[in-house]
């Protein structure tokens, strides 16, 4: 099977190195495309952090890229500068989208203050990815990345496609009611997991009620078009991650969760 990881972090510079080495891992372009070509992962899709200057997002071939509006190079009083620089991404073939990280940033999605961006993502028919559910960091603020954020753009901005990062993990019920009820919304299943898991077998068991609580919503929602395969490398152990979703997504569903549905929300043309 032919897989697409839709989330990863290509960042290198020490917290990411750390992260890397706890799920097994070394945060290296070589190591990520040894790892890829091991588990036949043909492409990944990038969430931009740290910059927004054209120069800091040059990636290899096998990647893609969401242009990235982290709290390090965002700023609600600048929008308008950087909504310029954002467009000059999105002319660019393998910037396919941009991501928002309310929680870390401070700022309710659907605040006017954003439309701007919006208004980029419907010219250049692009998708916005939104960073949902739980924060890395305590001074992020969990109101700003409640999943229920995404209905109101999801109303306003019909002809946008929108990305629920993380599915909202843990607010998977008011995740799936946003999803099933917009069909501009779709969720990348990344960043559940973390770190290297030994034994998954022991995991599956240990997390039972957790794993059951979201296959069942998973199955409420029954719209495998509108899930995607991720990682958030280098957060996670590769192996270990698509085992996880493997094992929650009924397997004729696979071919769509972990390849199809990436490809075409973010035009990859693979
Ligand atoms: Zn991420």
């Amino acid at each position: 099977m032919k897989i697409i990881d839709a989330h990863i972090h290509f960042c290198q510079e020490p917290y990411f190195d750390q992260i890397a080495e706890l799920a097994g891992h070394k945060n290296t372009d070589a190591h990520l495309k040894d790892q890829y070509a091991a588990h036949n992962i043909v492409h990944g899709v990038v969430m931009g952090n740290r910059s927004l200057e054209l120069c800091e997002h040059d990636y290899p071939d096998y990647l893609s890229y969401c242009i990235g509006l982290d709290s390090t190079c965002f700023n609600v009083d600048e929008v308008v500068q950087q909504a310029s620089l954002v467009e000059k991404h999105l002319q660019r073939k393998n910037c396919v989208g941009i991501k928002l990280y309310p929680g870390y940033n401070h700022f309710y999605i659907y605040d006017s203050v954003v439309d701007p961006f919006y208004q980029l993502a419907m010219q250049y028919k692009k998708p916005v990815a939104i960073h949902t559910g739980l924060t890395a960091s305590s001074n992020a603020l969990l109101k700003y990345s409640h999943p229920l954020i995404l209905d109101e753009v999801a109303v306003r901005y019909p002809q946008v496609q929108f990305v629920m990062c993380h599915i909202g993990n843990p607010w998977l019920v008011d995740a799936i009611a946003v999803i099933e009820k917009n069909e501009n919304v779709a969720a990348d299943l990344s960043g559940i997991l973390e770190g290297r898991i030994d034994n998954m077998q022991d995991f599956f068991q240990k997390k039972k009620g957790y794993i059951h609580f979201l296959k069942v919503w998973l199955e409420y929602l029954d719209n495998y078009e509108r899930l995607l395969y991720g990682t958030d490398w280098p957060l996670a152990n590769i192996a270990n991650y698509i085992e996880f979703v493997a094992h929650i997504i009924p397997e004729k569903h696979h071919d769509k969760v972990f390849f199809d549905n990436a490809n075409r929300i973010y035009g990859l043309g693979l």
